[in-house]
């Protein structure tokens, strides 16, 4: 109920426009927004490769109505990618094809990202960019603007979803490609036409999928897998499947968002497994908050307290 309520939410550009032009609202969505600038968002991401971890760099927007818009996104991801470079920070780039125009066309989308994947390559070591993976009226165009830029460059990587019935079969078709694949259980609401209701399959599915590209054949084909989730049942599974089919650690990652579990994060790094945090940032925070909650609704009491907190510092 919680969920559907954030999630309907997430997509109103009014409370988007409103909470996004008012200084209290940032207080809240910064325990799961790194920054607003992306001097800060580097300091951030310093601070976790201190610390044993790489990162992604996600500049926050998604569904811009203009190819103007689209433009903005991708300038902004150039610029990542240089700062990125120039610091030598250990991060690279997750984004929405949304950001990129999706909605204006797939052409349009399709450039962006060619010329953004372009950039990352050129850049010794290249750098890598993931292309999320958004609601499922997206997700066969997600897939297919995929794949015609991988066919052009290696430095890019895919999102799938385990809570949509059609992802295992998507997952074949990229262990074929030997694909980067990053595997979620999925953060949009979806109808029971196109994703399974219940939790548990999701998890499930979750677990049969990761078996699939930890396995020999997706090894074999490059596959290099990163787990994505928070999930302490689904990390376990795969600590013990890594273990017991000799699957190396440098074969595979973990990830989190920031902010999310992060004593969990610590933990697996000293237990010698690689982790990379999600990082986003940038002033379009809104629906990316939005969806946080809709995952844990406890999380609100947790963003109320920091806004009291903020609220008895005088805001400063
Ligand atoms: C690195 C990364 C990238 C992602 N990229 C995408 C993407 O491209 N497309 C997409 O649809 N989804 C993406 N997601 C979100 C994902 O689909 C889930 O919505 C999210 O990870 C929550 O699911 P979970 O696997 O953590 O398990 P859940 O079963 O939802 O949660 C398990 C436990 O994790 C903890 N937890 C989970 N979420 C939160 C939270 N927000 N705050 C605090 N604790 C929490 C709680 O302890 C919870 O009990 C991404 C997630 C990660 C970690």
């Amino acid at each position: 109920m919680l969920r559907d309520a954030f999630l309907t939410l997430s997509q109103s550009k009014t409370l988007a426009r409103f909470m996004t032009s008012s200084r209290l609202p940032w207080y809240a969505a910064r325990r799961f927004v790194a920054a607003q600038a992306i001097d800060e968002a580097l300091a951030v991401v310093s601070d976790l490769n201190r610390a044993g971890m790489r990162a992604t760099l996600d500049h926050l927007g998604e569904n811009v109505a203009t190819e103007a818009e689209a433009a903005q996104a991708r300038a902004a991801y150039l610029e990542a990618l240089d700062r990125i470079h120039a610091t030598g920070v250990h991060s690279g780039i997750s984004l929405k094809l949304t950001a990129l125009g999706m909605d204006v066309s797939t052409a349009v989308a399709t450039d962006n990202l060619r010329r953004v994947v372009a950039h990352a390559g050129r850049f010794d070591p290249p750098i890598f960019v993931r292309v999320d993976m958004e609601s499922s009226d997206y997700t066969a165009r997600t897939l297919d603007v995929f794949a015609a830029v991988r066919a052009e460059h290696r430095n890019v990587g895919i999102v799938v979803q385990s809570y949509l019935y059609r992802t295992g079969d998507d997952v074949e078709r990229l262990i074929a490609q030997g694909a980067g694949v990053r595997l979620c259980k999925g953060a949009y609401r979806e109808p029971a036409s196109v994703a399974y209701p219940d939790k548990r399959d999701v998890d499930a599915a979750y677990l049969r999928l990761a078996g699939r590209l930890l396995g020999p054949e997706a090894r074999a084909a490059g596959v290099y897998p990163a787990i994505a989730t928070h999930d302490t049942a689904m990390i376990d599974w795969v600590k013990a499947h890594v273990a017991a089919h000799g699957v190396p650690r440098d074969a595979f990652e973990f990830q989190m968002l920031f902010g999310v579990r992060r004593d969990l994060q610590a933990a697996l790094v000293a237990e010698g497994y690689r982790m990379r945090v999600y990082v986003p940032y940038g002033l379009q925070w809104y629906p990316y908050f939005m969806r946080r909650l809709a995952e844990r609704p406890e999380n609100v009491a947790f963003v109320l307290r920091n806004v009291l907190h903020e609220l008895r510092r005088g805001g400063r």
